[in-house]
């Protein structure tokens, strides 16, 4: 049986209110210790997008701009952000659609690579 994270922590949030958890209490600060490890293993689980803008590659999580001097970060076999660590779980791009006549841009997605070893 797998729980997201958030799923997690609402449980947190019931048993406080099913217990009345008094806030500020001790037993109080360790259930927000567990939440925030819960939801930090959730960033973990989730990753980071590298978003091109203009000539670098933003972080989506922790803003790093990465330059690269040709292709996009899984082109250049980046798996995890140089500065947060997270996975890249994807990466987002505009480009210009040359197949229709007023060369609209569109954004596009692509994932990791299938056999990429985060
Ligand atoms: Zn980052």
């Amino acid at each position: 049986m797998s729980y997201t994270t958030e799923e997690l922590r609402g449980d947190i949030v019931f048993i406080k209110d099913a217990m009345k958890i008094d806030g500020g209490s001790e037993f109080d600060k360790r259930l927000d210790a567990i939440s925030e490890i819960i939801r930090e293993k959730g960033k973990r689980d989730e990753g980071c997008e590298f978003v091109e803008d203009e000539e670098y590659w933003e972080c989506s999580e922790c803003g790093l701009m990465w330059s690269l001097n040709d292709g996009n970060p899984f082109d250049n076999e980046m798996r995890h952000c140089p500065k947060c660590g997270l996975i890249i779980s994807a990466i987002r791009f505009t480009e210009t659609d040359y197949t229709q006549d007023d060369m609209p841009k569109v954004e596009r997605i692509i994932y990791p690579p299938k056999g990429a070893t985060p």
